[in-house]
Formats: structure tokens, C-alpha cells, sequence
């Protein structure tokens, strides 16, 4: 069956069939990282819809949203490549009626970490997932690790809210010299996409160390390095499931965030790593 492409509310309707369906929802300017999550929705349903919908309610008035990157046509081919079968890309209007009054509110959770970086943020994110989620109907919708405090979100509003969909979190796909793929990457210049290698090489630096004071030092040694092509925003590391910082004794899994500036464009990326209680003491190191 060839892709159908439902620009509408009503073509979505129309291009409903029977069976699994998984929800693959992005912005466009699809690359590796995106194709990566469609395998995962293909694996897994009968019927696969990507959303490409840049969503103006999570960008912020100083933010990059009437430059993000559209590339549609591309976008459509990479979707027939991996066998999607329904590609949903409405107007904003469609999606936002100028009647509305309610929305999703992220919480506490969402003004912590890259929600204090950005205001509104996670707001916007949720009750487009959530407007998303109605519309489409899935079963099962896959999200990045990317975007880990995002996912961690997303899974929060479907335990708090009884959303009956299961969610499926993809690891990060990579360039070979570490930095993890982004729509953003093509407003990087070469200097721009030196000083971006510094992320990776920071979170890997970082999990490299045992203890928490020490990975936060030797992520941010590398970062201090980069200084100043890199503008860090933040360096956290935090319970993946709170985003909240983890403490000294810490045992469990935690996750290692960074955000920065390359140039004019912002960055983030996160490493999972896994904190013991048997480190300790110089001995743990090896
Ligand atoms: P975006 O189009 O940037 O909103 O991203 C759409 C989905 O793709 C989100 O679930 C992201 O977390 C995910 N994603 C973005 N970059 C990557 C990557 N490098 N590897 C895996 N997933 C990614």
C-alpha cells in the first residue's frame, strides 16, 4: 500500500485501518535518529503513523520556531523508505482552534531543568502528545531517549492522566564522531560543530567516573574546555524518572543531561548510567 498523507482531521479519519497502530510523532526535517523510531513502530503495529507537525505552542517568542527546518518532500521520502504507512501533517489552525482554553500543565517536573531553560515549554509538548494521541488513536507511540526529560514527561502524563497508550523510549542514534543526530545540526558551521563534539565528549567523560561528584566534574571539565564556542546552559545529573538531582549516596539508574549553545544553536543531549551502591573510595575506579 503506498503512503497515504492525511493533512486533515478528516483525511486521518479516513486513513484509519483495523489492527496495532504506533504513533512516531516529529517536527520533520526527519533524519537517522526519526528512521531509528519508525523501525521501532514498525516492529511493533500493523499500521504506522508518523506526525510531522511543527508545534508553535512549545517554542518559546525568542525561540526558533518560523526557522526550524521544513523539509516535507524529503520528509515523505525517508517515510516511504521505512514502509510507514500514513504520514499526518495538518495546519496548525487544524490543530488549534482559536476557541480553546485547555491544556496540558507538566507540573512542578516540567519548569525543572531544560523546563526552566524554556518556559511553557513542556506544556506545549503534552497537550500536543495528548491532542496527538486522541486524534491518532495508538496503541503504542515511541520517543526518543533524546529527549530524555521529555520522555520522562510523557510517561508521567500517561500514568497521572490513565492515557491508554504504551509508550516505547529509543536509544540515540549518533554521527560516528559522537554527536547525536538533530534537525537543529544543519544550522551548525564547521566551528559551530566542533565546539557541539564537546557534548558528547562531556557525557562520556562523565560516565567514565563512578561517583556522582565525579561525573559531574569530569563532564564539566570537558565543558569548561570548550569554553568559549560551547555556552553551557546546564550540567545535571538526575533520577530519570523525577529529573531531580541525584544525591552523593545515590544507587540506580540516573541520567547525565547537558544543553549548550554551539553558535546560535542550542543543543542537548544525555547519557543513561548506572549508579552502585558498592562504589566508594579510590578502589571503585578501576
Ligand atoms: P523532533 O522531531 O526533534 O521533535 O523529534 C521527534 C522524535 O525523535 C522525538 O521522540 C525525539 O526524541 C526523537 N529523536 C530526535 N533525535 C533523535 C536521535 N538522535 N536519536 C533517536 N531519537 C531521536
Amino acid at each position: 500500500m503506498d503512503l497515504i498523507v492525511a493533512r486533515n482531521r478528516e483525511d486521518l479519519v479516513k486513513a484509519r485501518a483495523g489492527g496495532e497502530v504506533a504513533l512516531v510523532p516529529t517536527m520533520g526535517a526527519l533524519h537517522e535518529g526519526h528512521r531509528s523510531l519508525m523501525r521501532l513502530a514498525r516492529a511493533r503495529a500493523d499500521q504506522v503513523v508518523v506526525s510531522i507537525f511543527v508545534n508553535p505552542l512549545q517554542f518559546g517568542p525568542n525561540e526558533d520556531f518560523s526557522r526550524y527546518p521544513r523539509t516535507f518532500d524529503a520528509d515523505l521520502e525517508i517515510c516511504r523508505a521505512e514502509g510507514v504507512d500514513v504520514v499526518f501533517h495538518p495546519a496548525a489552525e487544524d490543530i488549534y482552534r482559536p476557541e480553546r482554553q485547555v491544556s496540558v500543565s507538566s507540573g512542578e517536573m516540567g519548569t525543572i531543568v531544560e523546563g526552566a531553560s524554556r518556559p511553557g515549554h513542556f506544556d506545549g509538548v503534552l497537550t500536543v502528545v495528548l491532542k496527538l494521541f486522541n486524534l491518532v488513536q495508538p496503541h503504542v507511540a515511541v520517543f526518543g531517549q533524546k529527549d530524555a526529560q521529555q520522555l520522562a514527561l510523557i510517561r508521567r502524563m500517561v500514568a497521572d492522566l490513565d492515557v491508554p497508550v504504551e509508550i516505547v523510549g529509543a536509544p540515540t542514534v549518533r554521527e560516528p564522531d559522537g554527536l547525536a543526530l538533530s534537525s537543529r545540526n544543519r544550522y551548525l558551521s564547521a566551528s559551530d560543530r566542533q565546539g557541539a563534539l564537546a557534548l558528547s565528549r562531556a557525557l562520556r567523560a562523565g560516565a567514565a567516573e563512578a561517583a556522582p561528584s565525579r561525573i559531574r566534574a569530569a563532564a564539566q571539565a570537558v565543558l569548561d574546555a570548550a569554553q568559549p564556542e560551547l555556552a553551557v546552559d546546564y550540567l545535571v545529573l538526575v533520577d530519570p524518572a523525577t529529573f531531580t538531582e541525584v544525591s552523593e549516596s545515590y544507587a540506580g539508574p540516573a541520567i547525565l543531561a547537558v544543553a549548550a549553545k554551539a553558535g546560535n544553536t542550542r543543543l542537548i543531549d544525555n547519557v543513561t548510567l548506572t549508579l552502585n551502591r558498592a562504589r566508594g573510595g579510590l578502589s571503585s575506579e578501576s
